[in-house]
């Protein structure tokens, strides 16, 4: 793990890139703005997490870290890595950086669309909010009494996800009040997350939804080889992708209202 931060106090926000090891935008953010070295109004703490599994090349090296921060004592890597990382972030206002193979522009995650989490969306360049709803299991959303936005910034790989991993670090960081000036709020629709959807063993997937578009009932959602998957309710795809899991295409999602800037400058969801 390495460790940068800007400002004279103590930390009051986090950012963390690289998570997961083959997704390199949040590293490429971070070396950004250590090499930019902005004057910052509030002490900000850097960190590429999984060093190990980016030297690899691969997401993980013994346990995806992004579900061991139960604070369960297993061995292994990511384990001792999410005990050291829980550490670092507690307490601080907390932006994660991922990036995906299921959708080319930044959305935010969150647990509960309320609170600084909340807020801190409404001011991202980001097109949609993601509420996991205490559906946790295991990610860094398990830390108590840490607001916690995570973005996935784009596709893994691309230049595109560098930039906008840049960009949602930055508004991050105004929205936070440690770079001025604070950017202007704007609505950002809510998806719940609900089940995963599993995929069998094949050679090859396709996903032809788009996420976030409406999926009629009876519409086909997936192919695995020959077979097809076909809705039988209407719903809303989130991190949905041929590849981009082992064993799920992703998650079915539901239309949950909006976060809008209110009339005294509060956030409201409806
Ligand atoms: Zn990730």
């Amino acid at each position: 793990m390495q460790t940068y931060t800007l400002g004279k106090g103590p930390p009051e926000v986090a950012v963390v890139g690289g998570i997961h090891g083959d997704e390199p935008c949040g590293e490429a953010a971070i070396s950004r703005l250590v090499a930019a070295d902005p004057s910052v109004e509030r002490g900000v703490k850097l960190i590429i997490a999984n060093e190990m599994a980016r030297d690899r090349g691969v997401r993980y090296v013994d346990a995806d870290l992004n579900r061991t921060f139960d604070g369960g004592e297993g061995d292994g890597h990511e384990h001792e890595l999410a005990r050291i990382l829980a550490a670092e972030v507690r307490g601080l206002t907390t932006l994660s950086i991922h990036s995906t193979r299921s959708y080319a522009h930044p959305f935010a995650i969150v647990n509960g669309v309320g609170g600084a989490a909340g807020e801190v969306v409404t001011r991202l360049p980001v097109d949609a909010v993601v509420d996991v709803a205490n559906d946790l299991g295991g990610r860094l959303f398990e830390l108590e009494a840490t607001p916690l936005v995570e973005v996935e910034c784009g596709l893994q790989g691309s230049k595109a996800a560098i930039d906008s991993a840049e960009r949602v670090t930055r508004a991050f960081l105004a929205a936070t009040g440690a770079l001025v000036p604070a950017p202007e709020a704007h609505t950002v629709p809510i998806y719940q997350m609900g089940t995963p959807v599993s995929k069998p063993p094949a050679r090859s997937y396709r996903v032809p939804v788009e996420n976030f578009q409406q999926v009629e009932r009876g519409e086909t959602f997936a192919h695995a080889d020959d077979r097809r998957f076909i809705a039988d309710d209407p719903f809303y795809p989130v991190l949905f992708s041929a590849d981009g899991y082992a064993d799920i295409f992703g998650y079915v999602g539901e239309r949950a209202g909006s976060l809008r800037p209110g009339e005294d400058g509060t956030v409201v969801a409806d």
